[in-house]
């Protein structure tokens, strides 16, 4: 009798050992980092989720979501190992693998690694009509949001005033809020203008047109300097069509980056492999998902990358005959 509990005690050990380990060996958790939930970094983390997450049984690989404050916060957190994966804008990739920038003082993050790149993203500059704010010059003294830290924004809204001369300092107050605050605090009448770096159409810039106050976007045309100083800039429109209520006759001019989609050089080349092949082997279903992936086509997600590609990518690229 005590031998028949001694060999099932045994038995329930191996089994909660067995059991607990295969449990632990099952899946690989992989977390990418996107932005508010308002914008599209958002919904393009979860777009990419769900086509690996169909896969799980064969790639044993459940990856999850996070919102966060952006791109610059995106590539930190890639680097410390807190995040495999992340949505960061062309431009930041750029500064933080060449050490410029946010990364002026750390240095070059030479680990940063290029997967795709997504859609394109436009400064965009939205601001009440009342407070009068056409053009850029309309700036100075006025209540302006310009991206919170960790956002990709911020950088944008310097360069974007300096095309008309104008700084910070120039402003009545350079607020660091979140895009998603930006909308209620433009509609609250308790800024005059939002800055938000960001693919259309999103949900911010559709509750900032949708409220009691009349919106409208603010063009960018004097951009020759800043296109010529910095090359991952290039001009761009905003497609006011998407936003019925927006106080525009057209298309506003302004210029922009593309959304990227980043790793670190430590996370496995299986983990990025797969990813990688499940968003190009269901491109079609992939662009679905969001209606800012109408322009993408499998060889421009290829382009405008700065940090070099990361050799799971690379691995399916040259499999499909992209590379
Ligand atoms: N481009 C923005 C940033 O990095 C985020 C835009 C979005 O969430 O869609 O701050």
């Amino acid at each position: 009798m005590k031998k028949i509990a001694i060999s099932a005690m045994a038995a329930a050990c191996c089994l909660m050992l067995f059991t607990g380990m295969g449990w632990a060996a099952k899946y690989q958790y992989v977390t990418i980092g996107t932005g508010g939930v308002t914008g599209v970094y958002y919904p393009t983390g979860g777009a990419i989720a769900k086509m690996v997450n169909k896969k799980k049984k064969l790639y044993k690989i459940r990856a999850t979501v996070e919102s966060t404050g952006g791109s610059v916060f995106n590539v930190n957190a890639i680097m410390a190992g807190d995040l495999e994966f992340g949505v960061v804008q062309s431009d930041r990739g750029y500064q933080a693998y060449n050490g410029m920038a946010d990364w002026k003082d750390k240095g070059k993050q030479s680990k940063v690694r290029s997967v795709f790149s997504i859609h394109p993203e436009t400064i965009t500059l939205i601001a009440s009509t009342e407070s009068g704010i056409k053009t850029c010059d309309d700036l100075k003294g006025k209540r302006v949001a310009v991206g919170n830290p960790g956002s990709g924004t911020r950088k944008n809204s310097e360069d974007a005033l300096s095309t008309c001369g104008l700084g910070f300092d120039d402003l009545g107050a350079a607020e660091g809020l979140k895009a998603a605050e930006g909308s209620k605090m433009l509609q609250d009448g308790r800024i005059d203008a939002y800055f938000y770096t960001v693919g259309h159409p999103n949900g911010s810039i559709k509750e900032a047109v949708a409220g009691r106050v009349k919106v409208q976007f603010v063009s960018f045309t004097n951009t020759t300097d800043v296109l010529n100083k910095f090359s991952y800039y290039a001009n761009a429109k905003i497609p006011v069509g998407q936003y019925p209520g927006a106080m525009n006759d057209g298309d506003v001019p302004t210029f922009g980056v593309k959304a990227t989609f980043l790793t670190s050089s430590d996370v496995s080349e299986d983990v990025v492999y797969a990813i990688t092949k499940e968003v190009f082997d269901n491109f079609d279903d992939f662009k679905k998902l969001h209606p800012a992936y109408a322009v993408l086509t499998k060889e421009s997600m290829l382009e405008g990358l700065s940090a070099p590609f990361h050799d799971g990518a690379m691995k399916y690229f040259k499999e499909a005959g992209l590379k």
